[in-house]
């Protein structure tokens, strides 16, 4: 065991620890990806600042993250896919391959997911915020040169939003409403726009996310904790989006999102929340449809294809990255919407020593 590496372990409500670890050699099939840069994503925050969300709780210490490209640092026997010194966009999902869902074609319905960063199962799937991650070659995606590594980090999050259109259908020439504007809300409304939708009008209750909204791509974007009248306007007529991509998990978001909706429409449930109430009446005699959309799979090269070709430019999520060192200032700024959509950890030597 030649590698060590120095990894964010979450122990308890912020309670975040840089810790070094020993990494094995990669075994066949694996490589090593010395990490650049790692994404802090809700669940990571949810983590930090609570210790789980929902059910799920920290049970044993955690190395957090699954938002990470790097670059190889070593591979083992019988990779020839990536080869040291190339960039890479990792995926964090690990169907097991063999389940019935897996074999189905719905990997991320796994039924023995390993999923980076996890607590959802006992022992807890370890995370990629690390300066050295042993991984298998098939998880890394070629990053086209000159990508930087903080928009190849955007992948992940990328990944969703595109599987979430992908769950609503064609957006060719369609309307589409997307409530809430966290990371995965915009990179939802990135998504909308390269797969065609005519329009885009997007809300969320602070200002400043809406600003990041309007640059990814939203024609209009509303403040409805200020803007009250955006439901009367939108919903003359039976409504006006035929496609509602709702990333708040708010039950009012939900609820409005419903009034505004056309006859038939779609609406995909991105934002977790828990138990709401809805109209049942309206979604019956407008004959909505609603989806779940959960993680993704083949959408992740995808992501890292449309970044490469610079298909979309995700440059205005990016809020800025930090040393590992400042970890936990990291997370703070990442928990304040006002000031911050994408923060980063910058796991470079360079940034280390800086
Ligand atoms: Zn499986």
């Amino acid at each position: 065991m030649k590698w060590r590496c120095m990894c964010l372990v979450i122990h308890a409500p912020e309670d975040l620890r840089l810790t070094e670890q020993a990494v094995s050699d990669p075994g066949p099939g694996q490589v090593i990806v010395k990490v650049g840069m790692g994404g802090i994503c809700g669940s990571d925050l949810h983590y930090f600042n609570h210790g789980g969300f929902g059910t799920v709780r920290l049970q044993e210490p955690m190395v957090l993250g699954h938002e990470v490209a790097g670059t190889v640092a070593a591979v083992g026997e019988g990779v020839t896919a990536v080869k040291p010194g190339d960039r890479v966009a990792v995926n964090p999902s690990r169907p097991c391959g063999a389940c019935g869902y897996c074999l189905e074609g719905l990997p991320n319905q796994c039924l023995d997911m390993r999923f980076y960063g996890s607590a959802m199962r006992m022992p807890h799937v370890q995370g990629a915020f690390r300066d050295h991650l042993l991984c298998e070659a098939v998880q890394c995606v070629p990053v086209a040169p000159g990508v930087p590594m903080q928009l190849a980090a955007l992948a992940e999050p990328f990944s969703v939003g595109l599987h979430a259109v992908s769950r609503a259908g064609s957006l060719l020439g369609k309307r589409v409403l997307v409530s809430g504007c966290g990371p995965i809300g915009v990179l939802a409304i990135a998504a909308a726009r390269v797969h065609g939708a005519a329009e885009i009008v997007a809300t969320d209750v602070v200002d400043q996310p809406l600003v990041v909204a309007r640059a990814m791509g939203a024609k209009r974007t509303i403040n409805v904790a200020t803007e009250t009248q955006w439901v009367a306007e939108y919903s003359a007529n039976k409504g006006s989006f035929d496609v509602m991509l709702e990333c708040s998990g708010n039950q009012r978001a939900l609820r409005d999102g419903l009034e505004v909706m056309r006859p038939r429409g779609t609406v995909v449930q991105l934002g977790l929340g828990g138990d709401v109430s809805i109209p049942q009446n309206m979604v019956v005699a407008k004959e909505l449809s609603i989806c779940g959309s959960f993680r993704f799979h083949h959408e992740f090269a995808l992501a890292v294809r449309l970044i490469n070709e610079g298909r979309i430019d995700l440059s205005p999520v990016i809020t800025r990255a930090f040393p590992m060192a400042q970890a936990s200032e990291a997370f703070a700024l990442a928990g304040d919407r006002q000031r911050a959509m994408k923060v980063l950890i910058d796991f470079s030597a360079e940034a280390q020593a800086a």
